[in-house]
């Protein structure tokens, strides 16, 4: 495939916002795709050439990008840099100068999607120093073959991981559904409307030469409300009216049975199975944690082959996450009666894997970081007791001569130090707390529920004073609960969890299985999207930074405050402005003036005051006296706080309850 093909399907879905819109995109685009291709294809429409387990990244700084444009067009890195200024965006002025360059060459050879996927491949696969001359090579040399100014915008935007196109997860989950299974819609969904187009104008736009089943009396209330509309859909497209009765498995996959869009009168039965393919998408998807996977055995074996896919040792799956609650009868009230309650440990999340060869240790953002806790691989080799297996745990810094916990700074040294590992082990030593198991003796339990897999966790693990598992008790009581908050805060912890006992492990997602509860709630984790350059004593420092919270339904982060107290102005008084800085640089994507915008990668703890309302910012409300406690380099963007956790926040606050 012509790396232009995929760039157009870009340059499609950029000019949407239409959440529905991408997802047809994109599905008609992959149901085309051949059978080689489709793997570098979804890499790439994730904007990421590495699937979602692997720690590699591509990750090249903007200087590294204005320096392979600068080679490949032949421009001076200070005219990109202006260009970069008013265009706002480094694919924009690779575009710029991809068409003057262009005039002037003539150009012999396509790019294929196959070149540019290989090419990235290669850079993100080189290390060290030395790399960067080679780096620059491979990424000019893509940039000097483009034949059209378009790919030219999104080569760049790919290599520093700045697409654009808005594609989040639950878009191309429902795209690889639509391109590969029936595409069901009902009478009700047909009707509705995506701005001022309805959901059949909207198939009509996309799915042209399709084959579509059509029940016969949806048939007749289509012809009569919307002619025009479906009558063109019709005469593009291959339209077998007949009653469709329920779907069997077998034939939901459009490879077997050739259709591509079945249209219900009846909404519950379209629903039920609608909801059953896409489940099966997400359920392979949490899995593997690699869309390409998901996409090939979509289309090549269908519901059951996306149902035979498992958990894999040493590919780390995304981590489950909690809401918020104000009071334990809220939690009660979420998570039903009776719950697990157990302590809330104030350290640092770890994955671990276990096969034959060993322990493999992971972070929440799925980084390896096996290297840096010798202690807890022996620990964990010698307490738990099983084959291969797959359990979640909070690590916490203790103090041995007072028994007391560390704060988070001392073990986040650990996670950072690549060097005399035997030192720092020693002076920070940290304890094991295990609360969750996703594989025993090779048995994927994420569907299991969690009373049980809980008791699978005690069956294997034995506990001493460096690995335990998280300190727990089942209750209805609201007083029971409290009791054992109480206990857990004069522990040191920072709170309890509390648990639906019957709930799967779901990975990636906040959904109401677990509940924290912290006595502090002023404090959240938000990611800094932007940032401006101080002045006087701060200059060259940026000195203003711009936060933001994650909203999972879009995909987005959403903006709620500015901060710019907290910082240290010394380096080693704490999160100085300088490291602030040299951490955010690389993650440039826009600069205007003094302000820059940030690819939402660091995320900090913030105090404030109290949450209000606001017009200025695009989450609706703004921090009142924000200001930074620790850098949490332990979360991944998305799992920094939800908009949702922020108006409960709001909504408890004082006179608001
Ligand atoms: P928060 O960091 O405030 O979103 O709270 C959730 C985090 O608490 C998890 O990601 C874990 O790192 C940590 N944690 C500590 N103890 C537990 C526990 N018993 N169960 C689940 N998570 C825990």
């Amino acid at each position: 495939m012509e790396y232009k093909t995929l760039a157009e399907v870009y340059n499609k879905l950029e000019s949407t916002t239409l959440k529905l819109e991408k997802t047809e995109i994109i599905s008609q685009f992959l149901s085309g795709v051949e059978k080689d291709e489709l793997d570098r294809v979804i890499f790439l429409l994730t904007g990421d050439v590495y699937p979602g387990w692997s720690s590699s990244e591509l990750g090249l700084s903007s200087n590294l990008m204005i320096k392979a444009i600068s080679r490949a067009y032949g421009v001076t890195a200070l005219e990109i840099e202006e260009g970069w200024k008013t265009l706002g965006d480094l694919g924009l002025v690779a575009e710029k100068y991809s068409v003057q360059k262009k005039q002037a060459t003539l150009f012999s050879r396509v790019l294929t999607v196959r070149k540019v996927f290989d090419n990235l491949r290669k850079i993100g696969d080189m290390s060290g120093m030395r790399s960067q001359d080679k780096k620059l090579a491979l990424v000019s040399e893509l940039l000097g073959s483009v034949s059209n100014p378009f790919e030219a915008r999104y080569l760049a935007r790919t290599v520093i991981g700045d697409l654009r196109i808005g594609v989040a997860e639950g878009i191309l989950r429902d795209a690889i559904a639509g391109a590969f299974f029936t595409n069901i819609y009902s009478k009700e969904t047909l009707d509705q409307k995506v701005n001022s187009m309805t959901k059949l104008g909207l198939v009509a736009k996309y799915a042209s030469g399709k084959m579509i089943a059509v029940d016969s009396k949806v048939d007749a209330y289509l012809l009569k409300k919307y002619e025009a509309v479906y009558t063109e859909l019709k005469s593009s497209n291959v339209v077998v009216v007949r009653d469709v009765g329920v779907i069997g498995d077998d034939d939901l996959s459009t490879k077997k049975s050739g259709i591509d869009y079945v249209f219900f009168y009846d909404s519950s039965i379209g629903n039920e199975t609608k909801s059953k393919i896409i489940s099966s998408v997400e359920h392979a998807y949490n899995m593997t944690n690699d869309f390409s996977v998901v996409a090939q055995v979509a289309r090549d074996d269908g519901i059951s082959g996306l149902h035979k896919l498992h958990l894999t040792v040493n590919h780390p799956i995304k981590v489950m996450l909690y809401q918020k609650a104000l009071t334990i009868e809220d939690a009660f009230d979420i998570v039903g009666k009776p719950a697990a309650i157990e302590y809330k440990y104030d350290g640092f999340r770890l994955q671990i894997h276990k096969t034959n060869e060993g322990v493999h240790l992971f972070t929440r953002r799925l980084e390896e970081v096996t290297r840096q806790f010798p202690d807890v691989v022996s620990a964990v080799s010698k307490n738990v007791s099983c084959g291969s297996f797959i359990l979640d745990c909070e690590v916490v810094g203790v103090d041995r001569v007072t028994g007391k916990w560390l704060p988070f700074q001392k073990i986040s040294r650990r996670i950072k130090r690549k060097y005399d590992i035997d030192e720092i082990v020693k002076e920070i030593p940290v304890t094991v707390h295990f609360f969750d198991a996703m594989m025993i003796d090779g048995k994927n339990l994420i569907d299991t529920p969690y009373s049980e897999r809980r008791k699978l966790l005690e069956s294997v693990v034995s506990c001493d004073e460096d690995v335990m598992v998280a300190k727990h008790i089942v209750t209805s009581q609201v007083s029971s609960a409290k009791e054992f908050y109480d206990e857990s805060l004069s522990r040191g912890n920072e709170g309890i969890m509390m648990k639906n006992m019957s709930a799967p492990y779901k990975p990636g997602s906040r959904v109401g299985y677990g509940i924290k509860i912290k006595p502090t709630m002023d404090s959240l984790d938000l990611v800094i999207v932007g940032a401006e350059y101080g002045e006087g004593k701060r200059a060259g420092w940026f000195s203003s930074f711009n936060l933001a919270c994650y909203d999972s339904d879009s995909g987005e982060y959403l903006t709620i405050g500015k901060l710019g107290t907290g910082i240290k102005e010394k380096v080693g008084e704490g999160t100085s402005f300088h490291e602030l800085t040299e951490l955010l640089k690389p993650h440039i994507i826009e600069e205007k003036g003094k302000s820059v915008t940030l690819k939402p990668t660091v995320v900090i703890e913030v105090h404030f005051e109290e949450i209000q309302k606001s017009l200025t910012y695009s989450s609706g409300f703004a921090l009142r006296f924000p200001r930074l406690v620790r850098l949490r380099d332990d979360r991944m963007p998305e799992d920094s706080s939800s908009i949702d956790e922020i108006s409960t926040v709001y909504g408890g606050q004082r006179g608001r309850g």
